[in-house]
């Protein structure tokens, strides 16, 4: 295990892991600004600044994440690639959340069983880049490397140690109406939905999505008519926020040593291994206070519910995955072509020695071509481990594609086959698929090609907006939920 000692014996009591013991580990896509006093300002208001999430909603996101490895539940991930500052207004926020409950209906309806929805959304501000400089204009310049770094002004690119604290604002404001909105009835199933299907034009889809949005509707109506609704189920949803956890510095500031909410139900592994020490003065037992500390309190990261870790950062020895080893957050892996299956089992006894169930999510993205080689092997390799995981798929990133003119795309069809086969898979293996993990965006742009819209090659330039990654718009995302939800129903 390249010389981790990553517990104690009693499992929970990271002998050697503090908030910043990332900081003596190699590290990739690192970041040297070059105004230090400046950094650690904001490092330092940060630090004094109130949590963004609660262990409270933390743990109640980890008991529905253990119900979705169980295979009782269903993951719905999904947002910007790179989310801007730019996007903390009402319409941008109110059309995602909008798209991913009607999305999630869509998923209840095809797998029978409830939906955990997640943003990719309030923090999404930091992205790897597989080169920090990129030519614009004949010259060098430093990539974008999200909106908490540097400005996507190709004229403005030098890191800004300001834009920290802007991150944090902006993530809060962004959270805030999103719980404003929610307590104010916005996902109030009550309400009609729009569900614009006009633009379908094969008309079996068109019947298809549309059997299926009348199916939705009226089971609705029948919950409303029999009164199953009267704690007012229906009149509010749970909506988790996440994003990559890339800029460590950032992600240190906002961890916290908290009470443990009484939510989390401590499991007998925890229990203190130790006898309780005898004072020798009165003979009576001494209060151990780094055991009592062990049992009440944990690390949270309390910038977002959940947390990644990307494809290019996932190195077991390295700085992210010891940093994600310390919190008691629901984490996510990238898993892709690169990955072996001795780091899989590594990266998961290091993450999450006691095997806790939907601890972490193993997010795979291989790439249409490749999924039906690579993922077998992963599931063989985790299930020889013990550990019990939400397998989702992200069939984005294994299928970025370049068009002639050199616009960065993916298509709908190789999306969609990515998740077919992994539902495939899945089954084949004794196995199931647990969740997917989307780009997307509740805007009409015209970012993937395909889809009932018919977007080709040529269409990209009429509104191509984003700032990283092709997303789906309003219309491709909705359609992948009718057509997950009909693979899952057959
Ligand atoms: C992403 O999710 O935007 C991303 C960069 O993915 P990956 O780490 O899988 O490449
Ligand atoms: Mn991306």
């Amino acid at each position: 295990m390249n010389g981790h000692q990553p517990t104690t014996s009693n499992g929970t009591h990271h002998d050697d892991w503090n908030p910043s013991s990332w900081q003596s580990r190699p590290i990739k896509q690192p970041v040297s600004y070059d105004n230090q006093a400046a950094v650690d300002k904001s490092l330092a208001k940060l630090r004094h600044l109130p949590p963004i999430v609660t262990p409270t909603e933390i743990w109640k996101l980890r008991r529905s994440l253990e119900e979705v490895a169980l295979g009782k539940a269903f993951l719905l991930q999904g947002g910007d690639c790179a989310e801007l500052f730019d996007y903390c207004y009402d319409g941008a926020i109110d059309s995602k959340i909008k798209l991913l409950l009607q999305m999630s209906l869509v998923l209840i309806w095809g797998g029978n069983k409830p939906v955990v929805r997640l943003a990719r959304m309030a923090g999404q501000y930091a992205k790897p880049r597989s080169s920090p400089m990129e030519t614009y204009n004949g010259k060098q310049i430093p990539s974008f490397r999200g909106d908490i770094l540097n400005a996507y002004d190709p004229e403005n690119r030098d890191l800004d140690p300001d834009r920290l604290v802007q991150a944090y604002f902006h993530s809060a404001a962004t959270l805030n109406y999103v719980r404003a909105q929610l307590s104010s009835g916005v996902a109030d199933l009550h309400n009609p939905l729009d569900w614009g299907l006009g633009h379908v034009s094969d008309p079996e889809l068109q019947t298809k999505y549309t059997t299926i949005v009348e199916s939705i509707g009226e089971s609705l109506r029948f919950m409303k008519t029999i009164g199953a609704d009267t704690a007012g189920q229906l009149q509010t949803v749970d909506l988790y926020t996440s994003h990559e956890g890339l800029l460590l510095a950032y992600e240190e500031s906002l961890t916290r040593k908290l009470r443990h909410p009484s939510n989390r139900n401590v499991p007998p592994t925890c229990k203190p291994a130790k006898a309780p020490k005898v004072s020798p003065l009165t003979g009576g037992a001494m209060i151990d206070k780094s055991i009592q500390e062990v049992e009440t309190t944990g690390y949270y990261n309390t910038s977002a519910h959940f947390l990644w870790v990307g494809d290019r950062t996932r190195q077991p020895d390295h700085a992210h995955i010891e940093y994600f080893r310390g919190i008691e957050n629901p984490i996510g892996i990238k898993v892709g072509p690169t990955t072996t299956v001795e780091d899989l089992s590594q990266l998961l006894d290091i993450v999450n020695p006691r095997k806790e169930v939907g601890k972490v999510t193993l997010i795979t993205r291989y790439g249409e071509g490749k999924v039906e080689e690579l993922l077998p092997q992963h599931i063989e390799a985790v299930s020889r481990t013990g550990h019990t995981v939400v397998w989702q798929c992200d069939p984005m990133h294994g299928n970025t594609r370049s068009t002639a003119s050199g616009v960065k795309t993916r298509s709908f069809a190789s999306i969609f086959s990515e998740l077919s086969s992994a539902l495939q898979i899945h089954k084949e293996c004794g196995s199931f698929l647990g969740g997917v993990h989307l780009e997307l965006t509740g805007d009409a742009v015209t970012e993937c090609t395909g889809g009932s819209q018919g977007l080709q090659d040529e269409d990209l330039g009429s509104r191509y907006e984003t700032f990283c990654d092709p997303r789906l718009n309003e219309k491709q995302a909705l359609e992948l939920a009718f057509l997950v939800a009909g693979s899952q129903r057959e």
